[in-house]
């Protein structure tokens, strides 16, 4: 069957949450499929029994959709389709290209002890190759066989051709004793089965290609083509991991990142177009080809994917924001739950806070001073600002804007000015002490923005405040 539609897949394990890695990974397949008009393929490898949870499927599939990776098919579960594979294991001994192998775990342990003693590599020595009986009692394991001489050549669409000798490979097992199949085998089975024309993973599974190639040739299937993604690295140029702190999709969003943010910074990690740095979805859908691919390892850079979140939430409508800011509002305890905000007011608070926040988490904090009933305050800020000196410009400001009926922003200013003529001094000299006033610190959106967004009676609580704290000291 001649089929030119590209079928590609997104295929982890459900060990852990979903990391950057596999994220990127996700998100390649997603853009290929999408750019060729193609298939995306869920599956999740669950065949590791010991290792998988469901709640880890449950947060990968979390973590797709908040990415907004949509798939076309699935998600499959391995462990659903474990028929399938017996059925082509025993194709495969019924050919005799697949055999039973009754060495023991104790043998082959054995057996690796004296070849470490010579110096030798341990790989299967193929001594059940040949066998025609079963060794009573003795569940076996299946295994595959492969080639002894000769090369297998891995055409990889980023790596170009990577030969490996076949000396170097041994019979592996597809089947363990207890009948579970293992992962070179189930991958092509499915491969197969769920007619991949593309197979794009990390460059971690090179190694398992060409094993995977004789399986496919085994079956009597079209090998797919590969592209083995380069490697993502920490700071200090190792596999990027824990220690190079957070690495999980989950972590990113808790901190209040953008999903399209992360996905601009993830693409950038090894794909490139030109010298582009920001690309909208759309844009990536239309330029992701599998040539921009390097072949060099990226380096993941915290910081610039922080700066990448920041151009996005620049970039997002304020009302948007808003909406995506109550959850941390309510999570980091500035907001009751079921409390609701008025959004055209949410709105204008963010328009005054989305210059500077780098993150949604940064957004709330800031938000804090305009939403709570209480100003926390920065005690080296307060000393500073709050005292017997600015006591008589608060004092004014307090009456003044206690009189004020417009309390618009051309009315604070007036206020604002006829305070300055009357004490002599500059904005600055009453601005801070206000500022400390509103927002417990020194650094805040201008003054007569966030005095507008407080509002009148707020304003004149923490004016009160402020000076009964002065007044007391
Ligand atoms: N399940 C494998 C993993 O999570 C991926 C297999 C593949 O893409 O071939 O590493």
């Amino acid at each position: 069957m001649e089929n030119n539609v590209p079928r590609v897949r997104f295929a982890p394990s459900p060990t852990g949450f979903l990391h950057i890695g596999g994220a990127r990974t996700a998100l390649f397949n997603w853009l290929y499929a999408r750019h060729n008009d193609g298939v995306f393929v869920f599956r999740i490898e669950d065949t590791d029994r010991t290792r998988s949870t469901d709640e880890y499927i449950a947060a990968i599939l979390d973590g797709m959709k908040w990415l907004g990776l949509d798939w076309d098919e699935g998600p499959y579960r391995q462990t659903d389709r474990m028929d399938i594979y017996k059925k082509y294991i025993r194709k495969l001994i019924d050919e005799d290209k697949a055999y039973y192998c009754y060495c023991s775990p104790g043998e082959l342990e054995q057996r690796r002890k004296e070849a470490a003693g010579t110096g030798g590599h341990m790989k299967y020595d193929g001594r059940c190759r040949e066998r025609k009986t079963p060794v009573p009692d003795v569940r076996p394991v299946v295994r595959f066989r492969m080639p002894r001489d000769g090369k297998t050549v891995v055409e990889d669409l980023i790596r170009g051709n990577v030969a490996y000798d076949n000396a170097m490979f041994d019979d592996f097992i597809i089947m363990r004793s207890d009948g579970t199949p293992t992962y070179n085998f189930v991958v092509v089975v499915d491969d197969v089965e769920m007619g991949m024309t593309h197979i794009i993973r990390g460059d971690d599974h090179l190694n398992n290609t060409p094993k995977q190639i004789h399986i496919y040739r085994a079956l009597g299937c079209n090998v797919p083509k590969f592209a083995h993604l380069p490697m993502i690295l920490g700071s200090d140029k190792t596999r990027l991991s824990k220690r190079h702190g957070a690495t999980s999709v989950q972590a990113y969003r808790e901190m209040g990142y953008l999903p399209e943010a992360l996905l601009n910074y993830l693409v950038r990690l090894g794909w490139s177009y030109g010298d582009q740095e920001v690309f909208s979805r759309d844009e990536l859908v239309e330029k992701f080809t599998l040539d921009n691919i390097g072949k060099a390892a990226a380096v993941f850079n915290p910081e610039k994917l922080l700066w990448m979140n920041g151009q996005y939430m620049k970039d997002t409508p304020s009302s948007k924001l808003g909406e995506l800011v109550m959850p941390f509002l309510v999570r980091d305890g500035i907001l009751s739950e079921g409390h609701a905000l008025d959004e055209e007011w949410l709105s204008r608070a963010i328009d005054t806070l989305k210059e500077r926040a780098k993150t949604l988490v940064d957004m709330a904090k800031s938000l804090r001073y305009y939403i709570a009933e209480e100003v926390e305050f920065d005690e080296k800020a307060r000393a500073k600002f709050l005292n017997e000196k600015s006591l008589p410009y608060l004092e004014d400001l307090r009456d003044a804007v206690s009189a004020d009926d417009d309390f618009s922003e051309r009315s604070l200013e007036e206020i604002f000015k006829a305070i300055m003529e009357k004490h002599d001094i500059k904005l600055r000299k009453i601005a801070q002490p206000v500022r400390v006033a509103m927002t417990g610190g020194t650094e805040s959106p201008g003054i007569f923005e966030i005095l507008d967004i407080i509002g009148k009676e707020k304003v004149i609580k923490r004016l009160e405040k402020a000076i009964t704290m002065i007044k007391v000291s």
